[in-house]
């Protein structure tokens, strides 16, 4: 069998049209949607994401505003910009590229960020009303997840679910929102007793490591649907994701390929709580 393959570029451009006309028609209103992206420090990585990021929203018909700072910064000059977003009611999102630099309580940074601008849904109120199943804004890319097993019309009542990873940013929210749609979720870690015992039982199989083409097709279920969160490199330099594609694709139902799948994705639902915090600010505006 050859796994059907759930397209994050595609899906992408489809939903980024719908968002781009929201933002149009916001605009109408005399909003525009403005995301700030913080950068603190010369990670390579984390600088190519907020310049992803800034890109995605001026295509899509938004604003963005980018504050970048030396990598010893004083943190409180960073808190005083933050604070000077939150006041500021032109800006709707406000993100910090994690990770920030040693120096930095990372905690107190996100807990810094006031909960209606939190785009990408870390402040502890926000992973509250999460828990509660009555989210403001959920994680940029579980919510990705999320809109690509719609798409592609994955059951997912009663599906066994295992997730390979625990962190706050991927793995705990993706287990809450699938949680929510009634499935049976697992969550995996590197302490989990035989990994493959688990993945193997999956209708729906999140790996979310960060560790190159740990999942091979002989760990997971025929006919499963595998989503690969991890953007790895190889040692030629080549992005790939925590699931080995190649062996997987043979055993799968259907599979997210790295890149072009989860990735893409994460970058349009910031777009989208962006633009829910703009179209929020409207109707309060508009009460
Ligand atoms: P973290 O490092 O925060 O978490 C990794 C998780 O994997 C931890 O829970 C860890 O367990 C678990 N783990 C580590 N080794 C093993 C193992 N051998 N077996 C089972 N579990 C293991 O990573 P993130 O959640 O931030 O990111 C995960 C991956 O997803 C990375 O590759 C990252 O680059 C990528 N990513 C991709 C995004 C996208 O847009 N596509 C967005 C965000 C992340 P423990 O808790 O016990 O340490």
């Amino acid at each position: 069998m050859t796994a059907r393959i759930i397209d994050g570029n595609a899906l992408s451009a489809e939903v980024r049209g719908q968002l781009a006309e929201r933002a149009a028609a916001l605009k109408t209103k005399g909003i525009t949607p403005c995301l700030a992206v913080i950068l603190v420090g010369e990670d390579p990585a984390s600088a190519v994401y907020v310049r992803n990021k800034v890109a995605a929203c001026e295509k899509a018909g938004m604003r963005s505003l980018r504050d970048v700072y030396a990598p010893d910064v004083d943190p409180a000059v960073v808190f005083a910009r933050i604070a000077e977003l939150n006041a500021d009611p032109t800006v709707h999102g406000i993100l910090v590229q994690l990770p920030l630099p040693k120096h930095f309580d990372s905690e107190a940074v996100l807990e810094a960020i006031s909960p209606e601008k939190d785009v990408d849904g870390f402040h502890a109120e926000n992973v509250g009303a999460l828990m509660q199943g009555n989210p403001r804004f959920i994680p940029c890319t579980p919510y990705g997840v999320m809109k690509m097993l719609e798409s592609a019309n994955v059951p997912l009542k009663g599906a066994e679910v295992v997730i390979v990873g625990r962190s706050n940013i991927v793995g705990k929210p993706m287990a809450m929102l699938l949680l929510a749609q009634s499935c049976t979720v697992t969550i995996c870690h590197s302490q989990s007793r035989d990994l493959a015992f688990h993945t193997k039982r999956a209708d729906i199989l999140v790996a979310a490591v960060g560790r190159a083409k740990m999942i091979t097709g002989d760990m997971i279920k025929p006919g499963a649907t595998v989503i690969d969160v991890g953007i790895n490199r190889t040692p030629e330099g080549k992005l790939c994701g925590d699931v080995d594609f190649e062996t997987a694709k043979e055993v799968a139902g259907a599979i997210t390929p790295v890149p072009g799948g989860v990735g893409p994705m994460t970058i349009t639902m910031l777009l989208a709580n962006t633009l829910e915090a703009a179209e929020r600010t409207q109707m309060r505006c508009a009460k």
